[in-house]
């Protein structure tokens, strides 16, 4: 185990292995994943788990939410910006680092608790000199704009000059390890000291020119006694480099300290940037790496206080469940509109950081009723984007507003047209053309959103509008056949993209017809209820009598495929002819194996799906079908998904559940709250799957406690344990109340009030007051 080495500096660290994701051997092979795994974020920046003294296999990766660029790739994505971690010591020119020295001891761990990075390395150089190196990294959430790394160094068997290279790097790029993807999405503005001590990178993006600055400097001490001998600066192409050196004694440990901050042009006008670092940094110093350390872990104690879930006698799933709510709880913003939350966080390279439907239906619940205020941020960021959305839709020919499939920092459409494959095979992307099933996932995840927040005025003052808008999407995209008397959608893709484009996706089409059944009822409410903001809005958005009454006329005639005389859902027309495949294997990690057809048969021929398609839907519109409908689709649809996306095994649990199909809820749930430790879906090195974290989220909260609401608004639970739970706990805010739930192993439900008003509420069925 990591020693002791932090509880005589600070408060124990590793208290509590629950906590704790540790790894306890290096492998340069697995450098990337673990470089995801170990990501710290504060919601403002995030800084993937790479080596302070670099390695072979690395993608060192720092991203600030919202800095876009594009330049010469396909899109705007997150700009890789300089990397702040480096730190180098060399003895008689020797690299003290984990690939020059023979490792005689090995461990880093990830401290979910505290939210910091530790590690302990005693290494061996070639001249058989051995260093005991300690560290430990943070990035404030206290302070958003800080971060630091210290370590603990004692050379074993030998004293001498440390010389010590502090570096921040503008060098890096966006794809560094695959040739065809390479780019530089930033140039140096400033490479220099900063003030006396201390060096400075300013970077701007190629094509917006926003600035980005990074201030470092650092210090040693033994004993609290400065021994920083010499200090120079140099600045070497893109690279800032504080140089140091100070005598170190066999035995005694000297404490070296990494300060760091950084801001953009986002958060203060460029010719403050330099400035507010220098403040910034001196502040820092002066108050001290352990006092902002402890004050980062204060706030990391109160937002365990509202997110964490404790599953007893499950020891492995509980750590799993909470490494999930870790980094999606990190990676909220709660002080920030202007930004959403990116497929893969703030942990990796894949999709750019863009926003996806993954944001309202699997990550918003939790926020909803954990977080409140970022989830109003996530949806504000929807209204900020509202223009874009209009401009796309009219662009594509539709009305009102069509959400882009992926979305960045302006809204507009950012999912590329082309993809190129390792092997150098380009094929055109049509996600973009055809997924539109996106904009009614943003109407949703407002009506979801104000369920369980009531926040009415986020609902008349931005949501309506986006809601209206979106219903006029619809029904542009809706095409009357005559002959059949009723509307269809053509060209469509569905939430499974193996099947694209095709007509009439059942999802789609029932999600169309819910945005505007909902609006509807809305629009009466506005009408009876608020009177003076539906005038405001009508007028603002020149919403019309017909347009309202087209509205009705067209979701009363959405056509919803389904095999005739059953109740059984086609997944889109023509699904059932396809060739007839089901899922018979499943490997070690309980994850089905692709049929041998598919060795010979396209995937698009074939009835094999890569995510919950219908079931997604059944998950989202239960209310709309009864128990059989919902049985008899879940079994037939769950023998043909191959989850080739992370979002699907976690919608699955939930609906096993529901269909009482205990044992295989359980096994999803494992499998989804693993993807990323046991890196499932091979791609962990891309960053961790966020849209899984709150699917996970969802499964243990909405299906395991049974926890929902009714249509009176009453906060229901009715758990269904797992046979392997002891126990399970968790904290959620409803209504004016922050409730503390407790769920024995025979379901019996235990309820606290833990701030705000008793509450009326449904227990198994029965109704309380609590
Ligand atoms: C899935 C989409 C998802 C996207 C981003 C894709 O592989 O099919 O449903 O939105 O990944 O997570």
């Amino acid at each position: 185990m990591i020693k002791d080495r932090f509880s005589s500096n600070l408060e124990k660290i590793l208290s509590d292995d629950k906590w704790v994701i540790l790894q306890d051997e290096y492998n340069p092979e697995e450098n990337l994943n673990y470089e995801s795994l170990f990501c710290l974020t504060n919601g403002y920046i995030g800084t993937r788990g790479s080596y302070e003294e670099g390695t072979s296999k690395s993608i060192p990766c720092t991203y600030i939410n919202g800095v876009f660029d594009k330049s010469e790739t396909f899109m705007r994505e997150l700009a890789n910006l300089p990397n702040w971690l480096g730190l180098k010591m060399y003895v008689e020119k020797e690299l003290i680092g984990i690939e020059n020295c023979e490792i005689l001891e090995f461990q880093r761990a990830l401290d979910m608790k505290r939210a910091c990075l530790v590690k302990r390395f005693l290494l061996r150089d070639k001249k058989g000199r051995e260093t005991l190196v300690e560290g430990i990294r943070f990035v404030s959430r206290a302070h958003v704009h800080r971060m630091a790394v210290k370590l603990y160094v004692t050379p074993i068997n030998y004293s001498g000059i440390i010389e010590v290279e502090n570096i921040i790097d503008g060098s890096v790029i966006n794809f560094c390890d695959a040739p065809r993807f390479k780019v530089k999405h930033t140039y140096l503005t400033a490479n220099e000291k900063l003030g006396h001590k201390g060096a400075y990178i300013e970077v701007a993006t190629r094509d917006d020119h926003l600035h980005v600055g990074v201030g470092s400097y650092l210090e040693a001490t033994r004993d609290g006694e400065n021994v920083i001998k010499t200090t120079d600066f140099h600045a070497f192409g893109e690279q800032a480099v504080e140089f140091n050196d100070f005598d170190a004694a066999q035995g005694e440990t000297i404490e070296i300290t990494k300060y760091v901050s950084i801001y953009t042009e986002r958060d203060v006008i460029r010719e403050e940037i330099q400035g507010s670092i220098k403040k910034e940094m001196e502040a820092f110093a002066k108050y001290g790496f352990e006092s902002e350390l402890r004050e980062h872990f204060a706030v990391y104690e109160k937002l365990w206080e509202e997110a964490d879930i404790q599953i007893e006698g499950d020891f492995d799933l509980d750590r799993a469940v909470r490494f999930n709510i870790f980094h999606l709880m990190s990676t909220g913003n709660e002080s920030d509109d202007r930004v959403n939350i990116g497929a893969k966080l703030l942990h990796g390279e894949e999709y750019g950081g863009h926003a996806f439907w993954d944001t309202e239906l699997f990550m918003l619940p939790f926020f909803a009723y954990i977080f409140p205020k970022t989830a109003k941020n996530l949806e504000s960021y929807r209204y900020r984007m509202l223009e874009a959305a209009r401009e796309n839709a009219k662009k594509n020919g539709y009305l009102g507003a069509q959400y882009p499939w992926e979305s960045a920092d302006d809204g507009t459409e950012q999912c590329p047209d082309w993809t190129i494959e390792p092997d150098g095979t380009c094929y055109r992307c049509y996600v973009a053309v055809y997924e539109h099933h996106v904009t009614a996932a943003v109407a949703y995840g407002i009506y979801n959103y104000v369920k369980i927040t009531k926040d009415m005025d986020f609902l008349l003052n931005k949501g309506a509008e986006i809601l209206i808008e979106t219903a006029r999407f619809w029904v542009s995209r809706c095409q009357y056949v005559e002959e059949k008397d009723r509307y269809e959608i053509h060209q469509v893709t569905g939430p499974d993209e193996w099947h694209e484009p095709v007509d009439n996706n059942v999802y789609t089409n029932y999600l169309a017809r819910w945005n505007l059944r909902y609006v509807l009822s809305l629009v009466e409410i506005l009408k009876k209820e608020h009177i003076g903001e539906y005038k405001t809005l009508v007028e603002k958005i020149g919403l019309t009598e017909e347009e309202i009454l087209n509205w009705g006329i067209v979701q009363d005639k959405i056509y919803l495929p389904r095999k005739e005389g059953t109740q059984l859902l086609e997944q889109f027309e023509g699904y059932f002819d396809l060739e007839e495949v089901i899922i018979e294997q499943y490997d070690e990690n309980d994850w089905p194996i692709k049929p041998e057809i598919l060795e010979h048969m396209a995937r698009h021929q074939t009835q094999i799906i890569k995510q919950a398609d219908v079931v997604m839907l059944l998950h989202l519109m239960g209310q709309e079908f009864d128990e059989e409908t919902i049985k008899l689709n879940y079994s037939y649809y769950e023998k043909r998904t191959l989850h080739g996306s992370s979002l699907s095994p976690s919608i699955y649990s939930i609906m096993g559940l529901k269909v009482g199909d205990d044992s295989k809820a359980y096994r999803y749930l494992r499998r989804a709250a693993f993807i990323d430790l046991v890196n499932l879906q091979k791609n962990t090195r891309e960053g961790i799957h966020a849209a899984n974290a709150g699917g996970v989220w969802q499964v243990v909260v909405f299906g395991f406690a049974g926890v929902s609401i009714d249509e009176e608004g009453i906060l229901c639970i009715h758990p269904n344990m797992p046979k392997e739970w002891e126990g399970l706990k968790f904290r959620l805010h409803y209504l004016n109340s922050w409730l503390e739930i407790s769920i024995s192993p025979h379901n019996e439900v235990d309820i606290k009030v833990l701030e705000g008003e008793g509450l009326d509420m449904k227990v198994n069925g029965k109704q309380m007051r609590v």
